[in-house]
């Protein structure tokens, strides 16, 4: 795909999603803990449901210090929620480790030194630092994103590490805080998994996959 045309449409979404008070993050977080932590949280599961649990979790662990201690058990009856919670539990509290035994408790600000995190990928990484730092080096890909960047045309893979690639290719850099944004709401208002409302799409006109898709 062009680069202009590939433009053009992230323009009709921007203008779709964006505003000047928008809060990019679906997440709802205070400080780079809260963001680390609920990010890996959100794994298979919904935004809504990880905010859920936001408030019990940091009211019994305000940071690294108090999770790093807790019991695998406490933690896994408070996160239950999210599904998957054995292992969440366990990848949370050794992050917590992590974070005490190697950055001084703080949350680091690069890719290398997130991905060195137990339960930490490239997505969660790049969130971290997107809503964290203000760091825009690469665009988190998860199921939506996966999902909009193939029916747009943007990329023809399916991986996520390949779709970044294409996407940090095919958009200029002044765009990639906003991409996973105007992805996700277009993906979940309009571009559904199953029956995506085509009919309504503001960018039906430019997409490989309108009308197209099995109902
Ligand atoms: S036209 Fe249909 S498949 Fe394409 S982006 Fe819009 S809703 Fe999704």
């Amino acid at each position: 795909m062009q680069r202009e045309y590939a433009c053009e449409i992230f323009s009709h979404l921007y203008r779709e999603y964006v505003s000047e008070d928008t809060r990019l993050c679906f997440l709802e977080f205070e400080n780079p803990f809260e963001i680390l932590i609920l990010t890996i949280l959100s794994a298979q599961t919904t935004d809504v449901t990880v905010n859920g649990i936001r408030d019990h979790l940091f009211d019994c662990y305000p940071d690294a210090q108090a999770l790093a201690g807790a019991s695998v058990e406490e933690v896994e009856a408070i996160i239950r929620p999210t599904g998957f919670y054995h292992t969440k539990a366990r990848n949370i509290i050794a992050t917590s480790l992590a974070l005490i035994d190697r950055f001084g408790g703080r949350v680091p600000d690069t890719m290398n030194d997130l991905l060195t995190l137990p339960g930490v990928g490239r997505k969660t990484a790049n969130i971290v630092l997107h809503h964290a730092y203000g760091v825009h080096d690469g665009i988190a890909v998860d199921t939506h994103v996966k999902r909009l960047s193939w029916r747009l045309g943007f990329t023809d893979h399916i991986d996520p590490v390949h779709i970044e690639q294409d996407l940090l290719a095919l958009f200029p850099s002044s765009v990639w805080k906003y991409l996973n944004f105007v992805l996700i709401s277009h993906s979940r208002r309009v571009c559904t998994a199953r029956r995506p409302k085509c009919g309504e799409c503001i960018v039906a006109d430019r997409c490989r996959c309108a009308f197209r898709i099995e109902k």
